[in-house]
């Protein structure tokens, strides 16, 4: 049996032929970007939410607006009319609606840029963006931790803090689409953010900052790059480790104190990279919660890690599904 196509017929006075002409293959798969301060993750995403093949690029290497607009045109174009539709989870403040980027904190160069507009015209095909974290949480309210659950707060701890808000079962979203959970102040003397502001809470728990702190408590020549070694040092019981977890659950505890007494959370869900010391830090985080928060807004609150391997991709796959 023939697949879909048209038959298309030549006729001169040498008799005729019949040429038959096979449509391009259905269009099943829709690419997802998670685009992280560390790797941009790349994966083909099935209906269902299955990623059916990935690739992960380091941050550093498509930092420049042309070359990232490049990288996905050729990732686009090595997959030959598989792709439905593009959806990404951007590291910044954005319009989702519009797909416009107002600017990256942790990425310079792309103030302001119509990045769905320039992508589309490009690549030809639909494509929908939104912030990072309200990816995160689509991902995990449509497939993972928060299915069902009216409130809960999305953490993702990395190199910064992304954050989003789910109420009554949406995400809350404004004309910029995230919640900047990140970028609540928590310390009025606190450092400078990479947001412009002073004393984020970003500036107590993101991937810099942890590190930062590690290597001056343990005054070494060799500087730790990787918070992995923070965790596992932490489970050894050294001191230093230990000290830079507590500091960084007492700043996260006020912070989410905060959250549970505004949002009234049944769940908190962590995800990101310095999610991996989860076990180190809960016990920490919900004492302070316990401590800060009023009593009747944590009853029933449950902490946990996030459930999905890949919540960036997957849910930057349904938010264009969604949205096509
Ligand atoms: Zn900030």
């Amino acid at each position: 049996m023939l697949s879909r196509g048209f038959l298309f017929l030549y006729c001169n006075k040498q008799g005729y032929r019949i040429k038959y002409f096979q449509s391009r293959p259905a269009m099943k798969y829709i690419l997802g970007i998670d685009w992280g301060g560390t790797y941009i993750k790349s994966g083909l995403v099935d209906d269902k939410g299955k990623i059916v093949s990935k690739e992960v690029f380091a941050s550093t290497g498509l930092k420049k607006r042309d070359i990232f607009v490049g990288k996905l045109h050729s990732l686009v174009s090595a997959l030959g009319g598989k792709i439905k539709a593009v959806g990404i989870g951007a590291p910044g403040i954005i319009n989702s609606k519009d797909g416009f980027i107002y600017y990256l904190p942790n990425v310079p160069g792309w103030e302001n840029y119509p990045l769905k507009k320039v992508l589309r015209q490009k690549l030809k095909l639909p494509v929908f963006i939104d912030n990072d974290a309200n990816i995160f949480a689509l991902a995990e309210a449509r497939l993972g931790a928060a299915k069902d659950v009216e409130r809960a707060i999305f953490l993702t701890l990395g190199t910064g803090l992304g954050g989003a808000v789910i109420l009554n079962g949406k995400i809350l979203e404004g004309e910029t689409s995230a919640s900047e959970l990140g970028h609540v102040p928590i310390d009025l003397k606190g450092k400078r953010c990479n947001c412009g502001g002073r004393g984020c809470i970003e500036t107590f728990v993101g991937n810099k900052y942890l590190l930062d702190r590690y290597n001056k408590l343990k005054k070494q020549k060799t500087r730790i790059k990787e918070v992995s070694h923070i965790f596992k040092k932490a489970l050894t019981g050294e001191r230093e480790a230990l000290m830079v977890w507590r500091e960084f659950s007492k700043a996260l505890g006020m912070f989410l104190s905060g959250m549970i007494n505004v949002f009234n959370p049944q769940i908190i869900i962590f995800g990101g990279g310095v999610s991996g010391a989860f076990k180190v830090f809960k016990p920490l985080v919900t004492q302070q919660i316990h401590e800060q928060a009023m009593w009747p807004q944590v009853k029933g609150l449950k902490l946990v890690k996030a459930k999905l391997k890949d919540a960036g991709i997957v849910g930057a796959a349904i938010l264009a599904k969604e949205n096509l």
